[in-house]
């Protein structure tokens, strides 16, 4: 199933996506209930969903502004640097990695946020924060939303914490990122969040692996790999996270940017104003935001 938070132009509402259509599920949930509650009520939800979609009734898709899938987490997005090899090399060439560390692969996952309030819609402006940060990246990225939540969660258990899967554009200040040392608030200026435009449950996604992720910058391909080229792997990324911290019902975790990012050229492709990202991913549709 493909789920949407939508709005008509009054509210925002959860719907699923289906052959060109949303069908607003509202009649189904309690009220007020967004996606996040949607998961964390899943065992009884995703049936009702399932069986009921049909009878909902449609609008059409291109009708209604589809909104992040998940508009207001409950927690700061966890996110995962340095996760594909060829990414590493050229993040290293490019001067704004830690010098010392530049060259190496991680031995553990590196993980950082982005806070809530930087997450927008699949085809909200990017703002361009000028005065703020004069050097804007794109990293295009699979996102994995945590159903059941829990800690401790072994690799042979992980797949079974997945509700679903969708796309995040971890938008970065570069300057930020590299003058702070700690990458949070090059992170997470809002607007640097873009998310959606589907919530699609992980039984819509055979092999997650074999997925393609591919970014374009004005249609000019810059990133395109598949997600099998994770250094740590989904289950990999769940088992460190929760280690020691108790994963949560609606939880997100960006795995990572391939290689292709803006830095990564000499000189570097930054974004500028009307500029047009698109992330897609196999199955999971696009995100098509422009830099306002
Ligand atoms: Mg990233």
């Amino acid at each position: 199933m493909k789920l949407v938070t939508f709005s008509t132009g009054t509210t925002s509402r959860v719907g699923v996506a289906n052959a060109g259509v949303v069908c607003d599920a509202s009649e189904l949930l309690p009220s007020g209930a967004g996606l996040l509650e949607v998961i964390e009520g899943w065992d009884e939800l995703g049936p009702a969903l399932r069986e009921r979609t049909v009878a909902l009734p449609t609008l059409p898709l291109d009708s209604v502004e589809l909104l992040a899938p998940i508009p207001t987490p409950r927690r700061n997005i966890f996110c995962v640097g340095k996760n594909y090899r060829e990414h590493v090399a050229e993040f290293g060439r490019s001067g704004y990695d830690t010098p010392g560390r530049c060259k190496q692969l991680p031995a553990k996952p590196i993980l950082f946020s982005k806070a809530t309030t930087s997450v927008t819609g699949p085809t909200a402006a990017i703002a361009p924060h000028r005065g703020v940060t004069s050097e804007l990246d794109y990293e295009g990225e699979l996102c994995v939303i945590i159903g059941r939540g829990g800690r401790g969660i072994t690799r042979e258990h992980a797949y079974k914490h997945v509700w679903g899967y969708t796309i995040v554009n971890d938008v970065t200040a570069r300057d930020l990122q590299r003058d702070h040392k700690q990458w949070l608030l090059g992170k997470s200026l809002d607007t640097h969040c873009p998310l959606g435009p589907y919530a699609v449950t992980a039984d819509e996604i055979t092999d997650v692996t074999a997925l393609q992720i591919e970014t374009t910058v004005n249609d000019e391909r810059r990133q395109f790999a598949p997600v099998k080229d994770l250094i740590f792997d989904i289950p990999e990324l769940i088992v460190t996270l929760s280690a020691g911290i108790t994963l949560l019902p609606g939880d997100l975790i960006a795995t990572g940017t391939p290689a292709g990012v803006g830095i990564g050229f000499d000189p570097p492709k930054f974004l500028t104003s009307g500029d047009l990202v698109e992330v897609s991913i196999t199955g999971l549709g696009r995100l098509s935001n422009r830099i306002a």
